[in-house]
């Protein structure tokens, strides 16, 4: 095909990109290098026939909120929704429960029932316009005076780490031990910088959009994208690593890569090469997935509702294991982050469970008792619901994507530096001083999830600044 773009990796943000630009009407080549497509949204069978298993991400929160992917209108993709968005159990009472609806949510939290209204609650009330705030930080935003107004309000609390904003903002065990929950999905010390940021939008996703899955698998997004870039007239071949930019000829180039990888891959400017040269990995995880013979037995019955389960009880001790993790060590009470398709997809062949904890860069400590360990805490006779068990160490998730640099999967260390320098500070940081050549990976604003908004900026700005002949 004699492309007018060439898409290089099919993970959220590659694809993306090759339907806007193929809509914009390009002729679009896709060339990924694994045998499926998909990076981070692919789903397979890992533990027994008919069993089917997201390998990355599962909670499809940030893919409903995007703009990027909400506007596509894509058909074949349903998001379904578990009774329960999440759950948190802890030893010696009742599971905090976070529910669609923020106000039952501050229910169960007692005398930080307020206090949860005033802060997830508002990030939520504030809605879309917010969540376009966020996740185009560098504009071009619609937003109006009011959404800078709540930006601002949320900015303040974001700002700040997890741990300090759970004491400033909430007296109870149950509060504090919810936003760590939340807070600890950025990987991080909770104890570093803009930690409270990523805890607070992502519990009031759970009240704006929910936090489902797609039905049948994370996969069904990535086919759906493509089938709508083959429907457009373009092109997608699996098995296709692409070692050299010098191998690509088209007007426009972009890069759903690491930047570890573009410097591997392509003659930069020496000062682009050094500002690259600065981005820094973050830890990595260790996966597992089971076939289980029935429902995970939890303690405390509600938390068979909930999609998400946060393991690991109050703020000061998941706050311990990943400030563990984030020194190199490997916590024997790790953090845990389970997903129970089941609670809302009855299509995955049986019952299953998703879990992973972190663990430095590229471990190869087997985290399998420590987190079985966990889950058996909150959900005794849990090991003997076991099947079959499937277990990723953080060099078995980056050999089957190459993004996921040391296990870390989210695409670069989510540091307040690296959330205004991702990769390079720049206004237009998916730009890249090659003409033509873009990047949009997770590496590039706004960072890590399934939103697609790196791969929308790129062809956006690609659309805009390239002519059609290299
Ligand atoms: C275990 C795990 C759990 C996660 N859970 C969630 C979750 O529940 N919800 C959520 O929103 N996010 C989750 N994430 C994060 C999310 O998957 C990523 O942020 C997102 O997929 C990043 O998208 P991307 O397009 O930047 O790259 P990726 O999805 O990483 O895809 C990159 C693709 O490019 C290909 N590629 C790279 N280099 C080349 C090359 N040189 N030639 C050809 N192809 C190449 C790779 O093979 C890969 O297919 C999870 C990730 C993992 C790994």
């Amino acid at each position: 095909m004699d492309a007018d773009a060439i898409v290089v990796g099919s993970g959220p943000n590659g694809l993306v990109a090759a339907v806007t630009l193929a809509r914009a009407g390009r002729r679009v080549l896709l060339l990924e290098a694994a045998d499926g497509f998909g990076g981070g949204l692919r789903s397979r069978e890992l533990t027994l026939p008919g069993r089917v298993h997201d390998v990355g991400a599962t909670v499809m929160a940030m893919a409903l909120a995007s703009p990027a992917i909400r506007g596509l209108e894509l058909k074949g993709v349903e998001f379904v929704h578990p009774p329960v968005a999440a759950a948190h159990p802890l030893d010696d009472r009742p599971a905090v429960l976070v529910h669609r609806d923020a106000r039952r949510t501050a229910e169960g939290l007692g005398r930080d029932a307020r206090a949860w209204l005033a802060t997830a609650g508002a990030a939520a009330r504030a809605g879309f316009p917010l969540v376009e705030l966020l996740l185009k930080p560098l504009g071009p935003w619609e937003a109006g005076l009011r959404t800078f107004v709540e930006g601002a309000r949320f900015g303040l609390a974001a700002a700040l780490s997890a741990t300090t904003f759970a004491r400033r903002a909430f007296r109870t065990v149950e509060a504090r031990a919810l936003i760590a929950g939340m807070a600890a999905h950025s990987v991080r010390d909770l104890r570093a910088p803009i930690t409270a940021g990523y805890g607070l939008m992502l519990a009031s996703l759970a009240h704006l959009v929910g936090w489902p899955l797609a039905r049948g698998g994370s996969q069904m997004l990535a086919d759906a994208l493509v089938a709508e870039l083959r429907s457009l007239g373009g092109e997608a071949v699996t098995g296709h690593r692409v070692r050299h930019l010098a191998e690509l000829s088209a007007p426009i180039v972009v890069l759903d890569v690491s930047p570890r990888h573009l410097l591997a891959m392509a003659d930069l400017p020496a000062g682009y090469r050094r500002r690259l040269s600065r981005f820094r990995y973050g830890p990595g995880v260790f996966k597992m997935d089971w076939a289980l013979d029935g429902p995970v037995p939890w303690r405390d019955p509600a938390v068979a509702g909930a999609g998400t389960v946060h393991l690991g009880g109050t703020l000061e001790e998941i706050a311990l294991s990943e400030a563990e993790m984030a020194a190199g060590r490997h916590s024997p009470r790790p953090y845990v982050l389970a997903v129970q398709p089941y609670a809302a997809d009855p299509t995955r062949g049986g019952h299953t469970l998703w879990a992973y904890c972190h663990v430095p860069s590229g471990s190869t400590v087997d985290m399998t008792d420590a987190i079985e360990t966990q889950i058996e805490r909150y959900a005794p006779g849990f090991r003997d619901r076991v099947l079959a068990r499937h277990v990723m160490f953080p060099a078995d998730l980056e050999a089957a994507n190459p993004n996921l640099v040391g296990g870390d999967i989210t695409g670069g260390l989510m540091s307040l530096v690296q959330f205004l320098r991702r990769p390079v500070w720049s206004p237009a940081p998916w730009r890249t001083p090659l003409p033509g050549v873009f990047l949009c990976s997770a590496s590039t604003p706004p960072g890590p999830s399934v939103h697609g908004m790196g791969g929308w900026q790129a062809a956006r700005l690609a659309l805009r600044t390239s002519s059609l002949k290299r």
